[in-house]
C-alpha cells in the first residue's frame, strides 16, 4: 500500500510539472490562429490622424519626436500622493508622473515585496522639455536625449533604482528584468539591443506599454522599434494570456476614418507616434 502511494505521488508530480512546463499553469502566452475575435455588438468611432500621436504605445526615438498632444494629461507630483507611493523611496521632492502609470507601477512595488525584494526607488519621471533640455546640456548625448525625444517628456517612463546599489547588480534589477513584463512594463533599453535602440544599456529606465505588448514583447525578445514594425507587418496578433484573449490590430491611419470597435468588451486605442493606431480589445472567457 505504501509502495503504490509513493508511485501516485510521483505520478501527480510529474503530471504538475508537465502541466506548468506545457504552459496550462504558467503565464504562458499563447498565439492564437484562428484569430477572429467574435464581436456581436460593434459601433463606430471616428479615428482622425491625432490619435497617431496618443496613448501607450508611442515610439519615441531620434527618429520619432513627440508631438506635444502625447504628453499625459495625468501628470502628478508624486511627493503629494503618499496613498500612492508605498514600499518605495523617491530620489527627491520633484519627482512627477502619470497618475495611471505611478498606479501600475505600484503593482510592480507590490508584487516584488511578495518575492522579497523591497528596495525601489524612483530617479526620475516625467520630465517637462525644459528639465529635459537642461539634463541633455548637461550630461550630453551619451546619456540623455534632446527635448521632445525622450520617453520622459511623456510620463510613461521611470527610471529605477535601488538603495541596495546599481542597478546592473542589485536584486531590484534583477527582478524587474525578469517581471515588470507581467503588470505592462518593459525595459526600454536591454543590453542586448543598443544597435536598435541607439541608447546605451539603461537597467533602470522601465516603460509602460500595458498588456498584453510587454507580454508580447518579452516572449519574442522584441524592443518597442521591433515591436511596432511587427505589428506592422502582421496587421493582427490574438494571443491568450491569463484567460484573456487579446486581439491586436494596427490599421495605417492617413485621414480621418471610422473604425468598428466592441460594445461589450474593453479595448484600447494607441497611436505608434509614426504612421498609424493600434486596437486592442480583451475578451475575458
Ligand atoms: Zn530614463
Amino acid at each position: 500500500m505504501k509502495k503504490r502511494r509513493g508511485l501516485l505521488v510521483i505520478i501527480v508530480m510529474l503530471i504538475g510539472f508537465m502541466a506548468y512546463h506545457s504552459g496550462v499553469f504558467s503565464e504562458k502566452i499563447a498565439y492564437m490562429k484562428d484569430d477572429h475575435a467574435k464581436l456581436e455588438n460593434v459601433k463606430s468611432i471616428d479615428i482622425t490622424k491625432d490619435a497617431i500621436y496618443q496613448g501607450d504605445l508611442l515610439l519615441v526615438n531620434r527618429d520619432y519626436p513627440i508631438q506635444p498632444e502625447s504628453v499625459k494629461k495625468d501628470v502628478i507630483s508624486l511627493i503629494e500622493h503618499p496613498e500612492i507611493v508605498q514600499g518605495y523611496g523617491l530620489l527627491d521632492t520633484n519627482i512627477l508622473l502619470s497618475q495611471e502609470i505611478a498606479e501600475n507601477f505600484s503593482d510592480v512595488v507590490q508584487a516584488a515585496e511578495t518575492d522579497g525584494i523591497h528596495h525601489f526607488m524612483i530617479n526620475s519621471g516625467y520630465r517637462d522639455f525644459e528639465e529635459q533640455q537642461a539634463l541633455y546640456a548637461r550630461k550630453g548625448s551619451s546619456y540623455a536625449l534632446p527635448a521632445g525625444y525622450s520617453e520622459h517628456n511623456i510620463g510613461v517612463s521611470l527610471d529605477v533604482g535601488s538603495t541596495q546599489g546599481k542597478m546592473e547588480t542589485a536584486s531590484e534589477g534583477k527582478w524587474l528584468r525578469e517581471n515588470a513584463w507581467k503588470y505592462g512594463f518593459i525595459l526600454r533599453y536591454p543590453e542586448d539591443k543598443t544597435a536598435i535602440t541607439n541608447i546605451q544599456y539603461e537597467p533602470w529606465h522601465i516603460r509602460y506599454v500595458g498588456m498584453p505588448h510587454s507580454a508580447i514583447m518579452h516572449d519574442q525578445g522584441f524592443v518597442l522599434e521591433e515591436y511596432i514594425d511587427y505589428l506592422r507587418a502582421e496587421g493582427r496578433v490574438s494571443v491568450r494570456l491569463y484567460g484573456i484573449q487579446y486581439t491586436i490590430q494596427y490599421y495605417p491611419v492617413t485621414e480621418p476614418m471610422e473604425m468598428k470597435v466592441p460594445v461589450n468588451h474593453d479595448y484600447q486605442i494607441s497611436g505608434n507616434n509614426v504612421d498609424g493606431v493600434i486596437v486592442t480589445i480583451a475578451q475575458k472567457d
